[in-house]
C-alpha cells in the first residue's frame, strides 16, 4: 500500500470537501398530466414522455385485482383436472 508522501493541510481537505454536498434536483412539469417530474424520465404517473404514451401505468388496486383474477383462475384449472381425473 502507498503511503502519501505529504500530510494533507486541513485547507486542502476542506477545500477537496466543498464539492462534497449533495444538489437539489430538478424538477419539470409533465407535457401530459403536469404533474412535478425529473427531466428526461417517462412520468411515473401517466407513462408519457415527449407527448407519447410509452408505459402502462396501472394502480395497486388493478394490480392486486389481476393478481387474485390470475390466481382464482389457477385454482379453477386444478380442479378442473381433479374432477377430470374422477372421471
Ligand atoms: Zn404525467
Amino acid at each position: 500500500m502507498g503511503l502519501p508522501a505529504k500530510r494533507r493541510t486541513k485547507q486542502s481537505k476542506r477545500e477537496r470537501a466543498s464539492h462534497f454536498a449533495l444538489k437539489r434536483f430538478t424538477l419539470i412539469a409533465c407535457s401530459h398530466c403536469h404533474r412535478r417530474i425529473r427531466p428526461h424520465t417517462v412520468c411515473p404517473h401517466c407513462g408519457y414522455y415527449q407527448g407519447r404514451l410509452v408505459m402502462k401505468v396501472t394502480s395497486k388496486t388493478e394490480k392486486r385485482a389481476a393478481k387474485n383474477k390470475k390466481a382464482r383462475g389457477a385454482k379453477e384449472e386444478v380442479a378442473d383436472q381433479k374432477k377430470e381425473g374422477k372421471k
